[in-house]
């Protein structure tokens, strides 16, 4: 690409090419053009002055040899005349002939030999060489010098009117120089002052670039965004566009919706009154429904009561895995008057003696030993089934009767597996207490759809030589050993409670599962510390049931007791006493009065004595509110199958058999 050419270089140009224009003027029309002289003689025609001090010559010199001037080179006549000078036609071919002679002459210089006076040959006229005078001739050659002389002197005029003729030349020339030279300072001082205007110019086209590069960058970006934006209003057009359409539906939709409104709105006239009516029939309904639920009760209870408030219940547990093989026929389950469909109630234990012999000789045939109790359980009978039959009594808790279910027998035949379950997490094993309390649970849930509330407490203690412990302690409770006192719940009040017990709200299995897995862990460490302590007390879990029917203002509250008893064997009386045995015949001491203390309880409630001793031992005092009157017991009488127990097994039910031949009073349901 070509560079831009500066308006600078422009003005210089023309500048040159002005100057053969301005030199025109200084054309000279002389002789000697082809003397040639370097550019350096511009410089002096541009210093007048200095050639003016040169003299005539040198200035002439100058104005003939400009090399620029083409003028001065293109005179072809004036460059003939070097070699025939023009001379007036007056002085004859002659005189020219002489002058050229005389030029050459000159212009040679030394080399041509001077010539004699007079002997000089005659000038050469009209390129005739004239014929040499002869030496005598004198006055023929006096003849010819003199008109040389007169040619000559007319060249002399000639050449000084030329002279005069340059020399105004030169002058002319010299004014124009100097007007040249201010003119050239002037456009020099325009140059720089242009120069400076480019470079500012420049500097400002520059800057101008730059800010060019900057709103195209900027420019750049403000495209991008606005194609962004275009993208984006698309997109809003677009959904603009759904949005009408759904909007359209949508209305569609309302008229439609509107149209079945109006339709429903009649239909939901016709419905309210129709639920009017059902809201009426229900009512009617409900309140049937508590007076069936009100009768149900009191058959529930009438049944309960047909059955007997205290009932007695023996589960004989079954041989575990390295126990001895009782021999045969040591247990019989006779069936009942119904046959072997009918559950069974009697049992016969047969208990050979050796001491006794016949008179034969021959060992006496073994004692039969009969009891009956409302139901046996033989080692079979899953913990389901033993459930089934004492259901009917928790449901007689829910309905407001305090219930207490014990379980009795020497250590080591069931009571614990008939309470708490298994020592496994079986959950075929699962006792008592866990099934109870799932049960109650459930029946809460339906009453609570006739209108009726049940919240359950939960508290679970253990009463080892006449010392109550919670079950439920934990941090530092359980580290002091967790003791605790059984109080009246206030003054004047029939209520018990324990002091320093935990009393936890339970609501569903989980809870119960945590709180039996804690008692486990409590008695656990009393175990490591006193061998066996667990067969050695009583642990008596408590249920405080309250239900309320808020519709009817109707309250009902029961204690649900579930009590493991203390093993009920008793020491040999043949034993040597150690330390550690008398010891043991305390704890035993205790336990047998407390356990026969509970006979005497239930004795004197079915002789309905004036006075019974409840406060003889602690069991029976914690237990007092759910003994009496209103009241329903049920005991386990568990038994060992094995003969080598037979003694404590005969001790358990005949102790048994005595509490099932009491009858309590009719039970009352504790209504508030
Ligand atoms: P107790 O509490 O009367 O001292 P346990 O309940 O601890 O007796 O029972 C003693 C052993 O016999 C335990 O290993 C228990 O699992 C087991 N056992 C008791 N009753 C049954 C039963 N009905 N079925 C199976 N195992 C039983
Ligand atoms: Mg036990």
């Amino acid at each position: 690409m070509e560079p831009q050419r500066s308006p600078l270089l422009e003005v210089k140009g023309n500048i040159e090419s002005k100057r053969p224009l301005v030199k025109a003027p200084s054309r000279l029309p002389l002789p000697g053009s082809r003397l040639k002289r370097g550019p350096d003689q511009m410089e002096d025609a541009l210093e007048p002055k200095k050639k003016r001090t040169r003299g005539l010559g040198t200035a002439t010199k100058f104005v003939m040899s400009h090399p620029r001037a083409p003028a001065l080179t293109t005179v072809p006549q004036t460059q003939g005349q070097i070699s025939a000078p023009k001379v007036p036609k007056k002085t004859g071919p002659r005189c020219s002939t002489a002058v050229a002679t005389v030029l050459k002459n000159q212009k040679s210089g030394p080399a041509v030999p001077a010539q004699k006076p007079g002997t000089a040959a005659p000038p050469k006229l009209g390129g005739k060489k004239p014929s040499k005078r002869p030496a005598w001739d004198l006055k023929g050659q006096l003849c010819d010098l003199n008109a040389e002389l007169k040619c000559c002197r007319e060249k002399t005029q000639t050449l000084d009117q030329e002279n005069q003729q340059l020399r105004s030349q030169l002058r002319e020339a010299q004014q124009q120089a100097t007007a040249l030279g201010i003119e050239r300072r002037t456009l020099e001082g325009e140059l720089a002052r242009v120069q400076a205007q480019a470079e500012q110019s420049q500097q400002e086209l520059g800057n101008l670039s730059t800010h060019v590069l900057e709103l195209e960058e900027r420019l750049g970006t403000q495209e991008g965004l606005v194609q962004e934006l275009q993208k984006e209003q698309l997109g809003f057009q677009e959904e603009r566009r759904r949005l009408a359409t759904l909007l359209e539906e949508q209305e569609r939709t309302l008229q439609a919706s509107e149209a079945a409104l109006s339709g429903s709105q009649a239909e939901v006239a016709s419905l309210r009154r129709e639920a009017a009516a059902q809201a009426a029939l229900l009512a009617e309904r409900g309140e049937r429904l508590h007076g069936l639920e009100m009768e149900r009760r009191r058959l529930h209870n009438q049944l309960q009561e047909l059955k007997g408030n205290i009932r007695v219940f023996c589960r004989v547990r079954p041989v575990l895995p390295g126990e001895p093989t009782p021999p045969p026929g040591f247990l019989l389950f006779p069936s009942g008057p119904g046959g072997p469909s009918d559950p069974p109630t009697h049992l016969s234990l047969f208990r050979s003696d050796e001491r006794r012999g016949t008179l034969s000789g021959a060992p006496a045939p073994p004692t039969r030993h009969d009891f009956s109790f409302d139901r046996i359980f033989p080692p079979g009978s899953g913990q389901d089934e033993v459930f089934e039959e004492i259901a009917m009594l928790v449901q007689s808790a829910l309905d407001g009767y305090p219930v207490c279910i014990f379980a009795y027998g020497q250590t080591g035949s069931g009571k614990t597996f008939t309470m708490e379950g298994g020592p496994g997490a079986d959950p075929q094993e699962e006792g008592l207490i866990p099934r109870a309390l799932r049960h109650l649970f459930s029946v809460a849930q339906e009453l609570s759809g006739q209108g009726w509330t049940y919240s359950f407490v939960a508290s679970y203690v253990e009463i080892y030589n006449e010392t109550v412990r919670d079950l439920l302690a934990t941090g530092t409770r359980k580290a002091q050993g967790g003791e605790c006192e059984i109080r009246r719940a206030g003054p004047g009040s029939e209520e018990l409670t324990v002091t320093n017990a935990r009393y936890v709200p339970v609501s569903c299995e989980k809870e119960v599962e945590a709180l039996l897995y804690l008692a486990r862990q409590n008695r656990a460490v009393a175990r490591t510390a006193q061998n066996e302590r667990s067969s050695r007390s009583h642990s008596v879990f408590q249920l405080q049931i309250s239900g309320e029917h808020a519709g009817r203002g109707l309250q009902c509250g029961a204690p649900l007791n579930l009590v493991d008893l203390a093993g009920s064997e008793r020491l040999d009386p043949g034993l040597a006493l150690g330390p550690g045995e008398r010891e043991r015949l305390r704890e035993t001491q205790a336990i047998n009065s407390s356990l026969s203390t509970l006979g005497l309880v239930i004795m004197a409630l079915s002789n309905k004595e004036s006075h019974v001793p409840y406060r003889n031992s602690k069991l029976t005092y914690l237990l007092q509110n759910s003994l009496g009157g209103s009241a329903k017991m049920l005991m386990f009488v568990n038994i060992s199958p094995l003969e080598e127990n037979i003694s404590e097994s005969l001790n358990s039910l005949r102790f048994a058999s005595k509490v099932n031949q009491c009858v309590i009073g009719t039970a009352q349901p504790n209504r508030k």
